[in-house]
């Protein structure tokens, strides 16, 4: 999952870039307004960031308000020093989806960014569920036919934006997008690397069972719940 962090002090930027990236997720972080848009409009990012008094055109307000305008509905997390009912009330109509006031712990922001990044729809509790193969997102814990299944960061980055997506043809470019941040300078037969790596430890070790990594020569890659 992709994260957009547009906030102006680098402190506070660099310690929830960090927190997240901890946690698994691919995080760009931007420290002025103008830039800030420009990223935003990207529709690949899952959740954004978003800190109220920022340098450049906008202002966090104006800027969700542009978005919201621009239909990007990408769900918003606005940050903000004042935490009066009306700047919350105001930070919510510009439409922004949840609001944290600072100084905040970074565990309540996770608990938050959590919240908001909506659950696929074959999630039973934390535990997303395709096929024989269960990943939870909260301890990273991957199993297939109920044996323990090791991963990277990165392999269970890629598996978890996989199982968010099945039966879908995923390109090279989508998962570039969702799994890598903008700082990275991948090549596409990067992904065929990490695919092959996924292959050699949900597929290969299981022949007694459907291959659940499929390629669509030309395309990309699906992963299948339905063999
Ligand atoms: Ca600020």
């Amino acid at each position: 999952m992709k994260i957009l962090v547009i906030e102006d002090e680098p402190k506070i930027a660099s310690a929830i870039k960090k927190g997240l990236e901890i946690k698994g997720y691919v995080v760009d972080s931007v420290l002025d307004s103008d830039t800030g848009y420009s990223y935003a409009i990207d529709p690949t990012y899952d959740l954004i960031v978003l800190d109220r008094m920022l340098p450049g055109k906008y202002d966090g307000i104006a800027l969700c308000k542009n978005l919201r305008d621009e239909n990007v509905k990408t769900p918003i997390i606005m940050l903000t020093a004042r935490g009066t009912i009306g700047d919350k009330v105001e930070g919510l109509n510009s439409g922004a989806d949840d609001y944290l006031v600072k100084p905040f712990s970074f565990e309540e922001l996770y608990a938050r960014v959590r919240a908001l990044l909506r659950r696929p729809k074959n999630t039973v509790g934390n535990v997303i569920k395709i096929a024989d193969l269960t990943l939870n997102p909260i301890s990273y814990q991957v199993t297939r036919d109920n044996q323990t299944i090791n991963l990277t960061n990165k392999e269970f980055a890629l598996l978890e934006y996989m199982m968010h997506h099945p039966n879908q043809v995923l390109t090279k470019d989508m998962i570039i997008s969702h799994v890598w941040n903008e700082e990275s300078d991948i090549l596409v037969n990067t992904i065929e690397v990490y695919i092959g790596y996924l292959r050699n430890k949900i597929d290969r070790p299981f022949p007694e069972l459907a291959n659940l990594i499929e390629t669509k020569r030309g395309f990309g890659y699906v992963l299948r719940s339905d063999n």
